[in-house]
């Protein structure tokens, strides 16, 4: 059988991993500054991680969610305790898009409504409603009529109080930073006032923090540098440093009912293991200061390099944006610097590294990106 063929490959093989570095099916070392699509976070096979992991799977891997999983209630716990939204709920699947998914049919539930308000350029995943709600052309969508969608440009607190007045909505879904869309910044204000009509129009705030949370941004939430609080927030990707796992993050104004949402995986005994070390090591290793630290240094070095046009992020969810297309730049950069990055579109590049990146290893990237440059 072969594979089904929708992913453009880079022709090498990454076999192994340690903090910030990965390496090669030839021992090849290469910083890695993507972290593949954002997913690690505490740094790859993190010690600590690893036999969090192998002891879980020496006693059981999975059992069905019928009977009780503490270890679900632990990751709970230590998800409210960090990231501030200890009176929220947690709802567990598998993956972002599935996190997005859940969040929009809760708030079609909670409203009685269908109509929901997404943002040019935005991405929320690849599954029937989640792609409903991407504004992006190199992405295919099905046909589906589950939501009726209204993509409005970001920051456009008008054109959002215009939708509102239907009455007809029942979500808005943003990104805390997109990330597929060019590392875009929603101001803050915006958020703010966005938070406000919402409660105005009883229609339900989704945040989706798949890409900028658990502290990539320097704050546990990218939405937190507006000190706002969404109604639903949806994670994935680092919550399992490379294990699928995703949540959603319910404010206490939602009523559980039995059926209303459901999950085979969700939550199994080895992704909440792993999820669990990942919060151990983040707070331990005080991982989102260092994210908030060493992102910005590395900001303000490469706003020092004049052949980029323009530098986007916060803490570690930056993108770097060129008069002329990134693909030969990247490529130089991984087949002879040996360093991995990542795209959003033709123009910008992307860095997502591990919150790990320590200042010497910011340093080593800014000394191969400027010899590519020079
Ligand atoms: N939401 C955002 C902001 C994303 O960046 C992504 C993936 O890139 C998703 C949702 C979908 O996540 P997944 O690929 O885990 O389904």
């Amino acid at each position: 059988m072969k594979l089904f063929d929708v992913y453009p490959l880079f022709d090498l093989e990454i076999v192994s991993g340690k903090g910030c570095y990965t390496y090669d099916s030839h021992g090849t070392e290469y910083l890695d500054l993507y972290g593949g699509h954002a997913v690690i976070s505490i740094g790859h096979s993190h010690p600590y991680y690893v036999n969090r992991i192998t002891e879980q799977a020496k006693k059981l891997v999975f059992y069905s969610n019928s009977v009780v999983n503490s270890l679900q209630q632990q990751l709970a716990d230590k998800l409210g305790a960090l990231s501030g939204y200890d009176d929220y709920s947690l709802f567990l699947i598998n993956s972002g898009a599935e996190a997005n998914e859940n969040a929009l049919k809760l708030a079609s539930f909670h409203t009685g409504k269908k109509k929901v308000i997404a943002f040019a350029h935005s991405f929320h995943g690849r599954t029937s409603a989640a792609v409903k709600v991407t504004d992006n052309p190199r992405i295919v969508a099905p046909i589906n009529d589950t939501f009726e969608v209204a993509f409005l440009p970001l920051n456009d607190m008008a054109r959002v109080e215009q939708e509102m007045a239907g009455g007809d909505v029942c979500a808005v879904i943003i990104e805390g930073i997109q990330g597929v869309g060019g590392i875009q910044i929603p101001e803050v204000q915006f958020l703010q006032e966005l938070r406000e009509a919402c409660s105005r129009h009883h229609v339900v705030l989704i945040l989706d923090e798949v890409q900028s949370g658990y502290g990539r941004t320097g704050k546990f939430f990218a939405h937190q540098y507006a000190g706002i609080r969404p109604d639903l927030i949806t994670v994935a990707k680092g919550m399992g440093n490379g294990f699928p796992i995703g949540g959603v993050l319910i404010s206490p104004q939602f009523t559980p009912v039995y059926g209303m949402l459901g999950t085979t995986f969700g939550g199994n005994h080895l992704a909440c293991a792993a999820a669990c070390a990942v919060l151990d090591v983040m707070r331990d290793e005080h991982l989102v200061d260092n994210a908030a630290r060493v992102g910005q240094y590395l900001i303000d070095r490469l706003r020092e390099i004049p052949q980029i046009k323009e530098v986007r992020g916060k803490g570690l969810m930056i993108g770097l944006e060129f008069d002329q297309p990134v693909k030969e730049l990247r490529n130089r950069l991984l087949f002879e610097q040996h360093v991995f990055t990542g795209a959003s579109g033709t123009h910008v590049i992307r860095l997502l590294p591990p919150l790990s990146l320590s200042q010497e290893q910011a340093d080593c990237f800014i000394g191969k990106l400027k010899t590519i440059l020079s």
